[in-house]
């Protein structure tokens, strides 16, 4: 198993705590923070485990990036904690191992990773994904989410094949050379979870919407401006990749398109729900959902953009009750082209 890497002593020196004190789910003054940190460190009963609803944000809020969620998930699992039925979580487990079912075959640039959402494959249409190629599956899925569970050796134990997977549906001698994650959690994993647990990713992975605007831009000329306001629901793994976040602003702006000024957008972006859904939190699932719909309604968006299919099924009905349209982000692009 890959070990984590977190320094205690970069928690010594810590002054803000960001880690809990941002924390949008649970209240904590600094000393409160610093005390129940300690208590998660040393191993000892703390009021983290319970409350944390694992929405990723503290890998984010940590300036010194010393990993304070996968360390929450660590203890979770050590303390045998379950964030959600233990039937769910197994029938979880169970649905999302690997089927076997990966055929070697000759891929050509750019390879889209469409993760486990097969039934997404046909919007990678049209000019933006031209002679684009996909992989998808269970055999090529990051197993990211069981974090969401509290467990991160279901991760630890299947992303070493997955990886391989990934570089044996390329034929030799054209090996996997980059890969285009269409969900941030691919890409958070290579790039972030990856890291944090010192295992090694044999390819370059490149954001969906780093390629969205590298396309965007090559067909500027096509381009007819939306002229839209919109809400952006940032997904949870957007927290292992907040660099990325720039790109939503340049597509933005290359489709003619305002991404509204509100309270709960990047770093204080609100959780789609779906998460306290599945972990029956259903009072913080309504309140959560609420808070977040009044202030996109409120800041006058008519549409709100997804890139986590997840959120789009979690949130889609209800911003739509409120007159507001939801949109996956590479439909938004083709529609900005006319397709
Ligand atoms: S995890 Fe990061 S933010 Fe939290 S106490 Fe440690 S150094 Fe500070
Ligand atoms: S993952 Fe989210 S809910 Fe859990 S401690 Fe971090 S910020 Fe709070």
């Amino acid at each position: 198993m890959y070990q984590l890497k977190f320094t205690e002593d970069v928690c010594v020196k810590c002054e803000t705590y960001d880690c809990l004190t941002k924390c949008q789910y649970m209240k904590f003054d600094l000393q409160k923070a610093k005390e129940e940190k300690w208590k998660l460190i040393r191993g000892e009963d703390n009021s983290i485990i319970k409350g944390c609803i694992t929405c990723y944000a503290c890998e984010e809020y940590c300036p010194y990036n010393n990993h304070p969620f996968y360390l929450i998930v660590e203890r979770m699992e050590k303390t045998g904690y379950h964030t959600a039925p233990k039937p769910l979580e197994q029938s979880q487990i169970i649905a999302m191992e690997a089927k076997g079912r990966i055929k070697q075959k000759k891929l050509k640039d750019p390879v889209i990773n469409m993760c486990y959402f097969p039934m997404l494959t046909g919007s990678i249409k049209g000019e933006l994904f031209k002679d684009a190629s996909i992989v998808v599956g269970s055999d090529i899925f990051c197993n990211l989410m069981f974090l969401h569970f509290g467990r991160q050796s279901t991760t630890n134990e299947r992303l070493p094949k997955v990886i391989d997977n990934l570089m044996s549906y390329y034929v030799k001698p054209n090996n996997l050379k980059s890969l285009i994650c269409y969900h941030d959690e691919c890409f958070g994993t290579y790039n972030h979870w990856a890291d944090a647990y010192g295992m090694e990713v044999p390819f370059k992975t490149i954001h969906f919407f780093d390629y969205l605007y590298d396309r965007l831009v090559g067909l500027k000329s096509d381009i007819k401006s939306l002229n839209l306001k919109v809400a952006y629901q940032r997904p949870c793994s957007n927290r292992l990749c907040p660099e990325t976040d720039k790109f939503v602003d340049g597509i933005f702006q290359l489709i003619g398109v305002e991404r509204v000024k509100r309270k709960y957008d990047r770093e204080n972006a609100l959780c789609c729900g779906g998460i306290l859904e599945v972990q029956q939190r259903f009072e913080q699932f309504k309140e959560t959902q609420k808070n977040n719909i009044d202030d996109m309604k409120s800041s006058g968006a008519t549409h709100c953009v997804f890139n986590c299919p997840f959120c789009f099924w979690t949130l889609a009905k209800s911003v739509k009750k409120v007159g507001i349209i939801p949109i996956m982000m590479s439909d938004l692009c083709q529609q900005a082209l006319a397709e």
